[in-house]
């Protein structure tokens, strides 16, 4: 069959024509933010299908955001002229390894209906075999075991794997618990998150003829953000790619800002070595940002040390240069930029106007976003919040999944625990444990436990009709829904010799129905409607909302699915909407304007980061930075407030040493009443005094009016030593998990050590970084 036009290469520069036309071999694009490396992958995608090299379900696509992955779809469909046929590989890791795991959910002691948790479930459950280990969870915090097993999965090392060095863990119980933790979530038939690629390296591993028929399907493997993927990421790509070797990966080591979840941005330094003869292709040309952006962003980039180091350039005009604005409080800053974002919709200031779909608000810490929220409802400006699964954290909204993930998977031991008294059943705790024990005795589900301490009469009174309501219930609803849930239109049919598997049983209600019965009958929207506090009518709403939710979900499995997965859940918007959005969910998008508040130190750069004796939290911090900026087309608006409220509780700030770093020729100094200051906005680093006499933001007439009104309520000025850090250069003795006693903050548990620094969940002062010389060994 002849190939079709190829108009979609005339759009690329040469470097990027040449990483889309060669199509066979490992190939690796390297290059800064915004040079069009996402667009080249995409062009390579349609590429391929062009010139019939692959089909759809030929290709393995990996974003990093589910939402990258629509958006590259919806892109592959418009440059091939009709829409993208099914690509059913193209995805996130996670969503991804879901499917695959679904396939094979046997090879992994699993069925193929297994729920996958999140953090709450994995936390609980933890807290459960820590307990009856007969450990302390005060002083061997349950938390810490999950992060100790969260990075060995993200290492991709099952229990039997650990090595012996890290046998230490969590009080030398680690890895024992780690195995425990590893069976329960098989006779729950749940996967926690680091399990999905865990579980499919693991599969691949074992069952080579598994691993050769995907292998075989994947003629052509593609990967964005790989800077960003972690051991078991990289361990799963080198091994689908080991026959072909047709691997196209592209990333930026300046923009690696998830080291903090086991990413590892080594695995782009490793690329040539696993492949040998990989083709390198660099890009330096930056079709996103003006030369101010570009500029202000490499200035701040320069100052890490650790990078490879590449220089970028750009033919656009050059338009508006940063803008830099100190504010009194976060609240100030909320209202300003709301005034500001009318303002520059109307287009001010000589430049174009901007929809609201233009306008994003990039925030380092999630709690920053409350004030926008607030203040954007007050004015009445539409926006949406992106990246963050909050409406699914609310507590209605996971008792209403709990009951919906029990309807769907009866394994779900978990969600019983959750629901069993909720409402109030009259089940307490004795009567909880009787259906434990039940359950235990003869190796079933508590669902089981609870219908046989029925039968054998070991609940009484009220609680044991309610319980065999609730029992009854459960298989009522269940068989109302399609049964134990098998993808029924794959339309992705990997020959692997099987039948195809369809559902038994049509739904006798919809699933939307079914959810609004489940919530009813159970008795739960009833408890918010007789619950007399301020917040119930609010939790009904979204109960509501909820429902609502489900009509965009074939059935209840593939929305449960979907929650979990979730990593940027837009709110459905008619109508355009300012984004708001952390960092990190920003990665790898653009807007013509964005702006980035909290400019401060200990919120950005964190205070976890600044407190640690290394450069490597800080320089990952500075990376956000640079992404943050390059995110920006046309306009750049970067702010910090004087005082902030975090958590209750007011500090008062100084301005990011990243502020320091915007280079003064490419940044425009605004006054808090919005008027232009003049001139530079470079501050030099030496503590608040020379910044203040060095910076016109702090000679500028609004910063003097925000000093004296801060004077006027009587705090203290930023005391310059708060973040001081003492680099000892030693390496500590302690090991993670370890006891240890500090004078000032008394007893703890380590959880994370980096040099002489030692992250401590204290047991009375939460979690903290101190130098390893003010801690002594706990030998109590
Ligand atoms: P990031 O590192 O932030 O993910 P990126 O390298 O993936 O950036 P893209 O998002 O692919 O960059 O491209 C940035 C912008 O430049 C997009 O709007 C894209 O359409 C545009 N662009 C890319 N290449 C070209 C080109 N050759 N000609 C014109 N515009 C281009
Ligand atoms: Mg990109």
């Amino acid at each position: 069959m002849a190939a079709r036009p190829m108009p979609y290469l005339d759009d690329l520069n040469p470097a990027q024509r040449e990483a889309v036309e060669m199509l066979d071999g490992p190939v690796l694009m390297l290059a800064g933010a915004g040079t069009g490396k996402t667009k080249a992958l995409t062009t390579r995608i349609v590429h391929l299908l062009n010139t019939h090299k692959a089909r759809p379900n030929e290709i393995l696509a990996v974003t990093f955001t589910n939402k990258a992955a629509r958006e590259m779809k919806n892109r592959v469909g418009r440059m091939l002229g009709q829409p993208a046929e099914g690509m059913p590989w193209l995805g996130t890791f996670h969503s991804i390894c879901v499917k695959l795991l679904r396939r094979h959910a046997e090879l992994a002691g699993l069925k193929s209906n297994f729920t996958i948790l999140d953090t709450d479930d994995q936390l609980r459950l933890i807290k459960q075999l820590v307990q009856a280990a007969g450990i302390d969870d005060k002083r061997w915090p349950a938390r810490l075991l999950l992060n100790v097993i969260d990075g060995w999965k993200n290492r991709a090392l099952t229990p039997g794997k650990v090595p012996a060095a890290d046998a230490g863990a969590y009080n030398n119980k680690g890895v024992e618990l780690y195995a425990q933790y590893q069976t329960r979530l098989k006779e729950l038939n749940a996967v926690d998150f680091g399990d999905l690629l865990l579980h499919v390296v693991t599969i691949f591993q074992a069952h080579p003829d598994v691993l050769e028929q995907y292998q075989r399907w994947f003629r052509y493997i593609m990967v964005d953000e790989y800077q960003d993927t972690n051991v078991a990421q990289y361990l799963w790509l080198r091994l689908l790619a080991g026959v072909h070797k047709n691997i196209c990966c592209v990333g930026d080591d300046d923009q690696s800002i998830y080291g903090w979840r086991g990413a590892e941005v080594g695995n782009i330094l490793r690329f040539e070595k696993d492949f040998p003869g990989a083709h390198v292709v660099r890009l330096e040309q930056n079709y996103r940002s003006t030369p101010h952006i570009l500029a202000a962003a490499s200035n701040v980039i320069r100052g890490n040390a650790d990078r490879l180091g590449k220089e970028l350039w750009t033919n656009a005009e050059e338009g508006e240069k940063v803008r830099l604005i100190g504010h009194w409080d976060g609240e100030e800053e909320a209202r300003w930029i709301g005034e500001e974002i009318d303002a520059v919709q109307g287009g001010t200031r000589g430049m174009r106007p901007f929809s609201l779909d233009d306008i994003a608000i990039l925030v380092r810490a999630s709690h920053q976003m409350r004030a926008f929220e607030d203040r954007f409802l007050t004015i009445g400006l539409p926006y949406k919040v992106i990246g963050g699964p909050r409406f699914y954290e609310r507590l209605e909204i996971r008792d209403a999944m709990a009951y919906f993930r029990l309807v769907t998977s009866p394994e779900d031991d978990l969600a019983f625990e959750r629901i069993v008294n909720t409402p109030k059943r009259g089940l307490g705790d004795k009567a909880q444990q009787t259906i434990q024990i039940a359950a235990r005795s003869s190796g079933v589900s508590l669902v089981e436990g609870a219908r046989i301490a029925l039968d054998q009469g070991l609940i009484k009174g009220k609680g044991a009709g309610a319980l065999r309501k609730l029992v009854e219930d459960l298989a009522r609803w269940r068989a109302m829904t399609r049964g134990p849930v098998v993808e029924a239109n794959d339309d992705e049919v990997i020959d692997d010799g099987g039948e195809p598997q369809l559902a038994f049983g049509q739904p006798e209600v919809s699933h939307i129905e079914l959810a609004q019965i489940i919530l009813d009958e159970s008795g739960y929207t009833t408890m918010w409607q007789n619950t007399k506090t301020p917040e119930a009518p609010g939790r009904l709403e979204n109960l509501k909302e909820l429902v609502n939710q489900l009509d965009n979900f074939e059935n209840l499995q593939g929305f449960l699915e979907h929650v979990s997965l979730v990593m940027d859940n837009e709110q459905e918007s008619d109508g355009a909407k300012v984004s708001i959005m952390t960092l990190h969910a920003a990665k790898g998008l653009e807007f013509p304007a964005v702006f980035l508040p909290g400019w401060e130190d200990g919120l950005f750069p964190s205070q976890r980061s600044m407190d640690e004796s290394g450069l490597k939290g800080l320089e990952e911090e500075r990376r956000l930075a640079y992404v943050g900026i390059t995110r920006a087309e046309e306009l750049c608006t970067i702010s910090f407030a004087a005082n902030r409220r975090v958590f209750g509780q007011w500090q008062n700030s100084m301005p990011s040493r990243f502020v320091d770093e915007l280079p003064e020729n490419h940044v425009d100094v605004l006054t808090p009443s919005g008027l232009y200051g003049g001139g530079a906005g470079g501050v030099s680093s030496q503590g608040i005094e020379t910044r203040a006499a060095e910076a016109n933001v702090y000679n500028s007439p609004g910063w003097k009016r925000l000093q004296a009104r801060q004077g006027q309520r009587g705090l203290s000025q930023p005391k310059e030593s708060r973040n001081t850090v003492i680099d000892l250069n030693a390496v500590s003795s302690f090991t993670l998990g370890e006891r240890v006693f500090h004078q000032k903050f008394g007893y703890g548990a380590v959880i994370g050590i980096e040099g002489d620094k030692l992250e401590i969940e204290f047991e009375k002062a939460g979690t903290k970084k101190v130098v390893a010389k003010f801690l002594s060994a706990s030998d109590d």
